[in-house]
């Protein structure tokens, strides 16, 4: 068979990267997928273990090969690839909290580095960037023209600021050297493959109502979030790489559906049936406030919305949960 063209995926044992490698496969791409482990998980692509069509290098995308001597990635000087997908990050606040120069390393090493891949090979480059390089938004809902309100030393600059240097680095690229390259800004995303303690607020919740524990509210749960489900999110994210015409451009991609936390945590209880109660826990430094995706662009450009409704979703993302718990019950 003929394959529709080849992309490169790094983070591709993540969470959203994992599930990317699956979504260009079944739209009859080839697929190299790059990840260090650092936060993702081989178990994301078990299942494409005999899939010819699929092939993964384990390294680490922030490596310094002018320094180290080595191959960029290990990856063979003749391969093309016609899509390059910087996904590689830790996404969690928990995580790149955990590994806060690992984060800023690799949303610039690893910018640069796979945005000069994507110049040698003529490749679209699309990054991933993220809701967060809004900050405490004072615009609501954010639109993609709204330069955001962002604490740039506190502790999720390694995060926030990383995003926005890689945005930089995209779009000098674009204007150096007119790569085709593309920005899109990742709403809050949950579903299956999350890990059940990354500490985000959907596997959190999820876990705490399994176990029968308290369920921790950060503050007073009136901060608000939007939650897209992990499918939507890769259709648009496929659509926005794969529409020709849309070099330069910078796109959000989330589901407007908007709530406080404190509500997110009674549907959660109310959709499992939880006994838990609700203990309110310290707010994060920096926690935003509001956050929604003003997604007007993204369904005018490539015809996209979110359809997954949050009760299907969570639904999916239980039984997912479940699952890990009865695989391994020490968790
Ligand atoms: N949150 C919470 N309890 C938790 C985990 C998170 O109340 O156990 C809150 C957190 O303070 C934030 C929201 O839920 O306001 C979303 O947090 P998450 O870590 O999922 O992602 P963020 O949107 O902050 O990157």
């Amino acid at each position: 068979m003929d394959k529709k063209g080849k992309v490169l995926i790094t983070g591709a044992a993540g969470f959203i990267g994992s599930h990317l490698v699956d979504k260009y496969l079944s739209e009859g791409f080839e697929v190299v997928g790059i990840d260090n482990f650092l936060t993702g998980s081989a178990h994301n692509l078990s299942h494409l273990d005999s899939n010819p069509y699929f092939q993964f290098i384990e390294a680490d995308v922030s490596s310094r090969p002018e320094m180290e001597k080595k191959g960029l990635f290990d990856i063979p000087s003749m391969e093309k690839f016609d899509i390059v997908l910087h996904f590689a990050c830790p996404a969690s606040p928990v995580d790149y909290f955990k590994f806060p120069l690992e984060t800023m390393k690799v949303d610039s090493y690893g910018t640069f580095n796979t945005l000069d891949l994507a110049h040698k090979m003529n490749a679209t480059y699309i990054i991933a960037s993220t809701s967060e390089i809004y900050g405490d938004p004072k615009v609501h809902p954010q639109t993609e023209s709204y330069w955001g309100n962002v604490n740039p030393n506190g502790p999720r600059s390694v995060y926030d600021e990383a995003k926005r240097f890689s945005e930089a680095a995209v779009m000098s690229y674009h204007r150096e050297f007119g790569l085709d390259s593309r920005i899109v800004r990742i709403f809050n995303t949950y579903g299956p493959r999350m890990k059940i303690n990354d500490g985000r607020v959907v596997p959190n919740f999820i876990y705490q109502v399994l176990k029968g524990e308290d369920i921790t509210v950060y503050g007073d749960g009136s901060q608000s979030r939007s939650f897209c489900y992990v499918d939507d999110l890769v259709e648009g994210i496929f659509r926005f790489s794969t529409y020709m015409g849309l070099d330069g451009e910078v796109m959000n991609l989330g589901n407007p559906e908007e709530y406080k936390i404190i509500d997110f945590a009674k549907i959660i209880l109310q959709k499992m049936n939880g006994s838990s109660k609700i203990s309110f826990k310290p707010l994060p430094v920096d926690d935003p406030r509001q956050r929604k995706p003003d997604v007007s662009k993204a369904n005018k450009i490539i015809k996209w919305e979110a359809k997954t409704s949050l009760d299907q979703g969570l639904g999916k993302t239980i039984d997912f949960f479940k699952n890990v718990i009865m695989e391994s019950p020490e968790k």
